[in-house]
Order: structure tokens, then C-alpha cells, then sequence
């Protein structure tokens, strides 16, 4: 029997305030332990949360840049649950009225002419307060800590509706909707710290069944690798039990990345029941027409705005816009470095560069290339010494390399290593020659019409100047040294 897939993913985003979503705590990272607490998020009796105006905002430009309904009366509701990380027995989320619903993100699939946009349908957007952090086993010791530097937190939960239909599909909605998060700069996008979390729901039905089959949940998937390996053992997982004629139980599994498996983390009999109620010490939140317009006139252009500019502008190809344009950080380290090398037309040499040795240094951390050594004026002054013929495209590569580890200037580099390019008639002549009198054989062989052999005179140029010898030169060079004296 055939199976469809059916995937819905809850993400959670830390929004990037200075401080908490109730009280003024910092949301600084990587404090020592408890340091960022006060009465308020501690949740000690009779202080009373106030609302950070700004995770508001936030989450308006998500709503907007998701094309959401935007609830104009909200209620904050407190979740119960009992766990060491919580210290109020409650955590204030939102329940009934979320700020925004209904909106969708939309994705592109496949290669080539096979390419396609697909809409993925959001349910909500709402904001919730971030839980404390359990250590467990530190050093040794057999008991656990608790550190609630995280606990208030301003968290957006984001949820898309089941429309999702296979793991490659999950891995590129998650791409599309954190890069949208990152060109709004609400959220810092970082996986590996956790402000940017996911968890998935995924089911599979017989193909043509209306009805959704047996859910489970899956955590701790803290890459887009892990996201995309756990639905993809799940789908196999629970193929593999319906084809024996079993049947799924509802439950919560636990992506293990070292042994690349899920496992069960909690069974249906402790599934909870959080007794919603609207959180009375916080009045409801409204949002008029003016504060929604406000946002509205101060979104940044987004992803998709931005790469059809790049394709109109710099005359890129839709690949390269769309590598280019996947984080704002990397799009704007491209333009700077058009702007610095001062030509437009040559978009597509710098782009280029940024898609080969820039993102292959940055081995996927686009947020990094904020510290990159090579700055993007850096990497213009050494277009523009190829240009002048100062240096061949191939040694470029070991100046970009030098620049990298270094971070001096590619004019230092070239000056320091000699790396300056041969393109003295005179000079160069005299090496070809060298080589041609010491290889007698192939010469006449060349001469009587093996003109493959060509490559192997370039070669061998190359190899004796170091690569440094300009590359036209030794073509036209050779062409005639070659065919001379026959
Ligand atoms: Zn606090």
C-alpha cells in the first residue's frame, strides 16, 4: 500500500529584545547561571507581569510578513504544568486569541522547470514566556540544576497547519521561515543555541484517506539535518509498523542524533491537560489599525523582494539570487562588495566569489560572516587586482586563502609572497622555450597534429612559473612558439 506523508512543525522563535517578555531581566545569553532573574520571572507571590511592548512588535512583522489576520483583542492564558524548570507552576502563553492566524509561508520545490512555489497554511502566531533550564549530571554529581536565566524569555510560536508532505519539504519551509525571521531581525535564527527551535507532528495515511492518521511528536532536532533525518526515520518507522499490520501509538519521541534513531519519550498516559485560563493579572492586549500600519511602513524588504531585485539589478541568475539572498547578512555582504568594487554590470563575477570561497570558509554559518576576515572591500580591492592584471584568477584563490587566515590586505598578501603575475613577453617566452627543448618528442608530435597536447605546454607553464603566469599570454605565446619552424 501507498502512504501520503502529513507534517505539521510548531517553531519556536527567541526574539531578539535586550529584555524579557514580563519584567526588565536581560535575555542575554551565556550569563552565569541565575544571574538574569528576578521576583517577576522568578514567579515569587504578588509581583505582577508587565508587557514588553517590543515582542509585540516582533511578532506584528511576522504576522505581516506572513500575510496572517491580525486579532485585535488578545488574551494571554496561563498553561499549567508541573515541572522543576517552571517556577510559577504556570507559564504564560496564549490560548484562545493569539496575536495573528491564518496566514501561510510560501516554499519553493524542485529543480529546474520542475521548480514550483508551494503554500504552507500557518494556524497561528502567538507569544509565549520561555521555561528555566535543567542540568542534569554536571561533573558527575547525581543530581540535577536549575538555571532560569531563559525562564521569561519572549518566545513567537509559529504553526503550520499539516500541509507539509514530505521531510525535504519540512527542511525548506523551515529555511524560508527562519530566513524571513532573520530579514525582519527578530530573531537571531540560531539553532544550535535553541532560539530557534522546532517540533514536529507527522502522520501517514493510506494515499486517497481523507482522514489523518495516528500523530507523533517529535523534539530535540536542534539542526535542519536533524529535522529532516528524524521525520525521514519517522516516515520509515511507521511504514514499516503499518505494513506489518500494526498500529501507531500517539506519543512523544526523542530524535537521537548519535544513534539516528527517535525513541519514545512519553507515553499517552501521561499526555497533559493544562487547564487553560486567562491570566488575571494581565490585562487583555489590544492592537488598533494605527499600531498594525505603524509596523507596516517599517518592514524591511524580504527574502523574495530581494531576490528578484538581485536578478533586475546585478543581471544574476535566479541561483545565485537565491543563494545569495537565503540570510540578509550574506546579501548584504554581496552588495557592499559591488558597491566598493564599483561595478554594477559585474555582479555576477562577485557573486561568484561570495557562492565559492565565501560560503565555502563560513561551512554554513551565514551568521558568521559578520566576523569574516575578508571584509568585503577586501575582497573588491582584489577583484579589481585581477582586473588590472596584477594577479591570475588562480592565484586569486590562494590570496582569498592568505586573506582569510590573515586578514591582511590582498595587496600586502600579493606584495609579501610575490605573488604578482608574469605577464613579461620576455620572460615568459624564455620559459616556453626551456620546456620545449626539453621535450623534443612531444613537440613534433604536437606539430604533427596531436593538438591535444596543448594543455599538457600550458600545464607545464604553470607549473614552472608557480601559476603565476598570465594565462592569455601563455596561450598566445604558445600558439606561436608552437607553430613556428614547421
Ligand atoms: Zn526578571
Amino acid at each position: 500500500m501507498e502512504y501520503e506523508v502529513v507534517i505539521g512543525l510548531e517553531v519556536h522563535a527567541q526574539l531578539l529584545t535586550e529584555s524579557k517578555i514580563f519584567c526588565n531581566c536581560t535575555t542575554k545569553f551565556g550569563e552565569k547561571p541565575n544571574r538574569n532573574t528576578c521576583p517577576v520571572c522568578l514567579g515569587m507571590p504578588g509581583v505582577l507581569p508587565v508587557l514588553n511592548k517590543k515582542t509585540v512588535d516582533y511578532t506584528l512583522k511576522t504576522a505581516l510578513a506572513t500575510s496572517c489576520q491580525i486579532a485585535p483583542f488578545n488574551v494571554f492564558a496561563r498553561k499549567n504544568y508541573f515541572y522543576p524548570d517552571l517556577p510559577k507552576g504556570y507559564q504564560i502563553s496564549q490560548y484562545e486569541l493569539p496575536v495573528a492566524r491564518d496566514g501561510y509561508v510560501e516554499i519553493e520545490l524542485g529543480e529546474g522547470e520542475h521548480r514550483r512555489v508551494k503554500r504552507i497554511g500557518l494556524v497561528r502566531i502567538h507569544l509565549e514566556e520561555d521555561a528555566g533550564k535543567l542540568l542534569h549530571d554536571e561533573e558527575g554529581e547525581n543530581y540535577s540544576y536549575v538555571d532560569f536565566n531563559r525562564t521569561g524569555v519572549p518566545l513567537m510560536e509559529i504553526v503550520s497547519r499539516p500541509d507539509i508532505e514530505s521531510p525535504e519539504e519540512a527542511s525548506e519551509y523551515l529555511r524560508t521561515l527562519r530566513s524571513i525571521l532573520l530579514y525582519l531581525g527578530v530573531c537571531d535564527g540560531n539553532m544550535e543555541e535553541g532560539s530557534f527551535r522546532c517540533d514536529a507532528n507527522i502522520s501517514l495515511r493510506p494515499k486517497g484517506q481523507k482522514e489523518l492518521g495516528t500523530k507523533v511528536e517529535l523534539k530535540n532536532m536542534n539542526s535542519f539535518k536533524f529535522v529532516q533525518k528524524a521525520l525521514e526515520y519517522e516516515v520509515k518507522r511507521q511504514k514499516d509498523v503499518l505494513e506489518k499490520g500494526g498500529v501507531i501509538v500517539q506519543d512523544t519521541r526523542l530524535w537521537d542524533a548519535d544513534a539516528g534513531i527517535t525513541s519514545s519519550m512519553r507515553g499517552k498516559e501521561e499526555a497533559h491537560d493544562y487547564r487553560y485560563f486567562p491570566d488575571p493579572d494581565l490585562v487583555p492586549l489590544r492592537i488598533d489599525r494605527a499600531w498594525i500600519d505603524e509596523i507596516r511602513r517599517g518592514l524591511p524588504e524580504l527574502p523574495k523582494e530581494k531576490l528578484e531585485r538581485f536578478m533586475r539589478e546585478y543581471k544574476l541568475p535566479e541561483y545565485d539570487a537565491r543563494l545569495l539572498t537565503t540570510s540578509p547578512q550574506v546579501a548584504n555582504y554581496f552588495e557592499e562588495c559591488v558597491r566598493e568594487y564599483g561595478d554594477r554590470e559585474k555582479g555576477k563575477v562577485v557573486s561568484n566569489w561570495v557562492m565559492g570561497e565565501v560560503l565555502r570558509v563560513l561551512k554554513g554559518d551565514d551568521l558568521g560572516i559578520r566576523n569574516l576576515t575578508v571584509t568585503p572591500g577586501h575582497l573588491a580591492r582584489m577583484l579589481k587586482l585581477i582586473d588590472a592584471g596584477v594577479i591570475s584568477g588562480k592565484i586569486a584563490k590562494q590570496v582569498f586563502e592568505e586573506m582569510y587566515q590573515s586578514g591582511k590586505t590582498p595587496e600586502e598578501i600579493v606584495k609579501k609572497k610575490g605573488l604578482t603575475q608574469v605577464a613579461d613577453e620576455g620572460e615568459l617566452s624564455g620559459v616556453i622555450e626551456k620546456i620545449m627543448t626539453a621535450n623534443p618528442d612531444l613537440v613534433q608530435n604536437y606539430r604533427s597534429g596531436k593538438e591535444k597536447l596543448f594543455g599538457f605546454f600550458v600545464g607545464e607553464v604553470m607549473k614552472e612559473t608557480k601559476g603565476k603566469a598570465n594565462p592569455k599570454l601563455v596561450n598566445e605565446l604558445l600558439k606561436k612558439k608552437l607553430s613556428d619552424n614547421i
